[in-house]
Formats: C-alpha cells, sequence, structure tokens
C-alpha cells in the first residue's frame, strides 16, 4: 500500500459517522479522514474538507460536490440518513468514486439509476446484512445462487403478539433490543418497514430478483444475513451485532482488517432461533415487495412517505399503526411515474406533501388507504 485511502464521510453526526470515524482513527497506516459533512459543530478534527449543515441548503451541496468530486478522494461513505443522500451519491459515482453505502434509501429510491452509474464496480454495502450476505458472494458466481435470507431482529414488539402496535409510546418503539442505531432506523426496526426497504436494497445490490429474497424473523442479531446455493448449501456471516465490523469491511475491502471489532467466542453466540415473520402483522415487508416489484416511481414512494410517517410518529402526531397504514394509502393514492432522477424527485416530493397533508387533515391521526 502506498498511501492511505482518502475517504469522505458523509453524515459524520449520526451513529455510523461516529464508529466510522473511530474505524479511522484506529487504522491511520490504511485510511486517512479526507473530509467530512456534519449536521452541528462536533470535536475538532483536521481533514481537507469540514463541511457543516444540512443537504438541500445551496452552499453545503455545492461545497460537497466538490468535496465528493476532488480528484485526491478515493472513497464515500455515505450516511447521510434519507432520501437526501442520493444526490451526492450519484455526483460520486460519475466522478467514478467508489462508495460504501450505508443509506439504504439512495437504493430503494433509485436502485436502477445508481447501480448503472456504479457499473462494474458497484457498491460496497455497509449495512449489516447486507455486508453479510457480500461476504457470503465473496468467490462465489452468481447463478449458483438460490436465495438470499435477510436476517430481522424483529423489533421491539415482535416477541408480544397481544400488544396492541396503536397504544405503543415513542419511547417503547425507540428501546431496540440488539442494535443503537438512530431514531429512523429504530422506528423502521419496530414497523419492519426497515425489511422492507433492505430487500429492496439488496435486490439493486446483488442483482437477485425480489421473489429470491426472504425475510427471517431472528432475535438474537448473530446470524446477520444467509445466502443459500443452488446445491442446498447456506453460507452466513456470523458475529456479535457491531457496526464497525461491516464499516471495516467496506473501508477495507478488499483487504481485511485487523481486530476491526473483537472476536466472539461461539459459547456466547448460542441458542439461535429463526422465525417466519408474520406479514398480517407486520406488512411493511409486502408492502415494499409491491412496491419494487410495480416500479415506476413506487419505491420511491414507499420510502418518501415512511420517512414522513416515522417523523410524524415521533412528533406525535399519528399512531404506531398510522405508520404503515399512511404508506400504503399513499402508494395506493400515487399515480405512477417515471424511472428518471427528475421523476424519482418528484414522487419523492409528491409523497411527502400527501403524508404531510394527509395528517394535517385527518383528526383521528391516520390516512384511509
Ligand atoms: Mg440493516
Amino acid at each position: 500500500m502506498t498511501r492511505p485511502v482518502n475517504v469522505a464521510l458523509l453524515g459524520a453526526t449520526g451513529s455510523i459517522g461516529q464508529q466510522a470515524l473511530d474505524v479511522i482513527d484506529r487504522n491511520p497506516a490504511r485510511l486517512r479522514l479526507f473530509g467530512l459533512t456534519e449536521g452541528r459543530r462536533s470535536a475538532k478534527r483536521s481533514a481537507d474538507y469540514l463541511i457543516q449543515g444540512q443537504a438541500g441548503e445551496a452552499d453545503f451541496d455545492r461545497r460537497v460536490e466538490e468535496m465528493v468530486t476532488d480528484p485526491r478522494c478515493d472513497l464515500v461513505l455515505v450516511a447521510i440518513p434519507g432520501a437526501r443522500a442520493l444526490t451526492p451519491t450519484l455526483a460520486a459515482l460519475k466522478a467514478g468514486k467508489e462508495i460504501a453505502l450505508a443509506t439504504k434509501e439512495v437504493l430503494v429510491m433509485a436502485g436502477d439509476l445508481v447501480m448503472r452509474a456504479a457499473g462494474e464496480r458497484g457498491l460496497r454495502p455497509v449495512d449489516s446484512e447486507h455486508s453479510a450476505i457480500w461476504q457470503c458472494l465473496w468467490g462465489e458466481r452468481r447463478e449458483h445462487v438460490r436465495r438470499l435470507i435477510i436476517t430481522a431482529s424483529g423489533g421491539p414488539f415482535w416477541a408480544h403478539p397481544d400488544l396492541d402496535l396503536d397504544q405503543v409510546t415513542v419511547e417503547q418503539a425507540l428501546n431496540h433490543p440488539r442494535w443503537s442505531m438512530g431514531p429512523k432506523v429504530t422506528i423502521d426496526s419496530a414497523t419492519l418497514m426497515n425489511k422492507g426497504l433492505e430487500v429492496i436494497e439488496a435486490h439493486h445490490l446483488f442483482g437477485i430478483g425480489l421473489e429470491h429474497i426472504s425475510v427471517s424473523i431472528h432475535p438474537q442479531s448473530v446470524v446477520h444475513s444467509v445466502v443459500e446455493f443452488i446445491d442446498g448449501s447456506m453460507k452466513a456471516q456470523i458475529g456479535r451485532p457491531d457496526m464497525r465490523l461491516p464499516i471495516a469491511v467496506a473501508l477495507a475491502y478488499p483487504e481485511r482488517m485487523a481486530d476491526a471489532v473483537p472476536p466472539a467466542p461461539l459459547e456466547e453466540l448460542s441458542g439461535l432461533e429463526f422465525h417466519a415473520l408474520d406479514e398480517n402483522r407486520f406488512p411493511s415487508v409486502r408492502l415494499a415487495r409491491q412496491a419494487a416489484a410495480e416500479g415506476h416511481g413506487r419505491p420511491a414512494v414507499l420510502n418518501a412517505a415512511n420517512e414522513e410517517a416515522v417523523n410524524a410518529f415521533l412528533d406525535g402526531a399519528i399512531p404506531f399503526g398510522g405508520i404503515v397504514q399512511a404508506v400504503r394509502s399513499a402508494l395506493d393514492a400515487y399515480p405512477g411515474g417515471g424511472e428518471t432522477l427528475p421523476e424519482i424527485l418528484e414522487a419523492d416530493r409528491w409523497a411527502r406533501e400527501y403524508v404531510k397533508t394527509g395528517v394535517r387533515q385527518a383528526p383521528s391521526g391516520r390516512l384511509e388507504a
């Protein structure tokens, strides 16, 4: 290795961003922080670009574009939450940069466009399930893969089938049993919408048909996902739930980083359970699969409607059960659109407006499907 890899970190303030900084700091021979974006000022750091602000602000967007297209930048780690990560990701891909992607919304909204821009080199997934699948696929041939099985912790409510999901509080929904994450992803884990988004993400990342990707509830979060091959063999990637591992795998690829996380004794990982997903109680995965199969902007509507509905729930404007209901309602009302970037951004805008207007107008806080 001649010099450390110059890493631009989009979204340094959040949970992934903070853990990425930790991985970079501990590997100065391999990685160098080239630049970062952050929502608010944090500890002083030295880098070529230190950009503060929010996506959508003209000056912020211009500087981000400058950073991710800078010839000295090698790799961009995308960890800005939500739809706002799409434009800078496309800019970095067009400039030929390697992308480590933590923000699944980028692929949910515009998977075809993004994968086309990535071309042969593809993307390095940071989502733990997709990192697991990616690692299981190394050295394998695509035609030998029969099925991807994405594991799901089930979130805080899966194990309580008698719980009325309309009565749960924001605090209960934010209390994830296994992973410590930002509020948006944590609520998505509780509705299982996170798995719906992850099915679409896996479909685009690995070029596997939606019908060959399934979800299995695995409360221990030790098996991070599974690949089943045509001969019946199954490969899984296992370990303690610790996001520093998928971050290190993505940043070090095709190398492996020594001691990225402490190894777990197998005995500590025993007692693994797997359960079928109850799609009637948690219809998110089915909704997501349908939206992706129908295309024409619907995955972008699913994603944006969900983001706005999660915000409305966190603000106390709608009940927990109203989140998925709002997404379904938006998908039903959406007239359909196209697949170009402006059309996808328009679908995103349409869905946000639809949910915000609906939440304002529905006195019960529910949007009828
Ligand atoms: Mg995940």
